[in-house]
C-alpha cells in the first residue's frame, strides 16, 4: 500500500516489509529503484518536478526520517515505521549473507566503500561482495562505472553518493546498470566505516540524530533550514487547508 505525501507516493511497510519486498525485485530479476526519502528530499521535489518523478517512478520509497512519519500523521495516513538507509544497508547486509546475494558498494570518497563492506563482513563473514568503487567519479568517468557495475553482476547496488544525486544517477542509469535493487543510502558508508559516528540509541530515540548530526558535521546547516519550511509546508497542506 502507498500513501500520498506533498504528491510523493510512499510505501505504507516495516522493514519486514521492505526486505520481503527486496527479495521480490531479486527473484524478479529486473531492475528496480528504491528511494529512502528524508523530508530535505521531499521538500526538493516540490521544486523540482523532475526529482518528483524519479521518486514516484521508484519501485519501492520508504520513511527515512521522523519528519516524514510526522508529515504522514499529519496527513491522516499514518506509517507503521521509520526505514532509514543506514538500517536498510545492515538489515540487508545480514539478509544478503544467508541468501548468497552479492552486493555492489558504490560512493563516498576513495577508500570508504571497500571500508564499509569489510565492516559488514566482519558482521556477516558470509556477504559476498561484488565490488566497490569510490562516488567522485568525473562525467567522462561514468560510462565506466556504469560497465563495471553492470559487469560484476550484483543483486544489489548500494548508491551512497549523496541526495538526490544517487537518485539521479540510478534512476537515469537504471536499464544499463541492470541491477535488480539500485538504492539510495546517502552517507551510510562513511558511518559503517567508522568516519562519521552515529548518534547514541538514546539520542536516536528523542528524535535528535540529525542535531548530533549538524554538530558533527556544520556544513549540513544549509540543509537543516530547510526543515522548518519542511514543517510548515506540511502544516499549510494538511492542517490550515
Ligand atoms: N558523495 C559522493 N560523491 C559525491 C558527493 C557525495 O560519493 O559527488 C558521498 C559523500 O562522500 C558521502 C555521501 O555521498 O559519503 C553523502 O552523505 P550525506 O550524509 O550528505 O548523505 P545524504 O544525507 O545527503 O543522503
Amino acid at each position: 500500500m502507498k500513501i500520498n505525501l506533498l504528491g510523493v507516493q510512499v510505501d505504507s511497510l516495516d522493514m519486514a516489509g521492505a526486505l520481503e519486498k527486496v527479495a521480490g525485485f531479486i527473484a524478479a530479476q529486473k531492475p528496480r529503484q528504491v528511494v529512502t526519502l528524508n523530508p530535505e528530499m521531499l521538500f526538493y521535489a516540490q521544486q523540482k518536478p523532475a526529482l518528483k518523478e524519479i521518486i514516484n517512478q521508484a519501485h519501492l520509497v520508504t520513511a527515512d526520517g521522523v519528519g516524514i512519519l510526522w508529515a504522514a500523521k499529519m496527513a491522516g495516513t499514518p506509517l507503521p515505521a521509520r526505514i532509514t538507509g543506514i538500517d536498510l544497508v545492515w538489515c540487508l547486509a545480514q539478509k544478503a549473507a544467508g541468501e548468497g546475494w552479492r552486493i555492489f558498494f558504490l560512493g563516498a570518497l576513495p577508500g570508504v566503500a571497500e571500508e564499509a563492506a569489510a565492516q559488514l563482513q566482519k558482521h556477516y563473514p558470509n556477504l559476498k561482495v561484488a565490488g566497490a568503487f569510490h562516488g567522485y567519479f568525473q562525467p567522462t568517468e561514468e560510462s565506466g562505472v556504469i560497465t563495471k557495475i553492470r559487469q560484476a553482476q550484483p543483486d544489489i547496488l548500494f548508491a551512497a553518493l549523496g541526495a538526490p544525486k544517487q537518485e539521479v544517477f540510478t534512476a537515469r542509469h537504471l536499464r544499463a546498470l541492470n541491477v535488480p535493487v539500485c538504492i539510495g543510502v546517502g552517507g551510510s558508508f562513511d558511518v559503517i566505516a567508522g568516519r562519521v559516528k552515529r548518534m547514541p540509541p538514546w539520542v536516536q530515540k528523542i528524535h535528535l540524530e540529525w542535531l548530533g548530526r549538524l554538530l558533527q558535521e556544520p556544513k549540513r546547516l544549509s540543509r537543516a533550514l530547510v526543515l522548518p519550511r519542511f514543517v510548515w509546508l506540511v502544516l499549510k497542506t494538511y492542517r490550515l487547508a
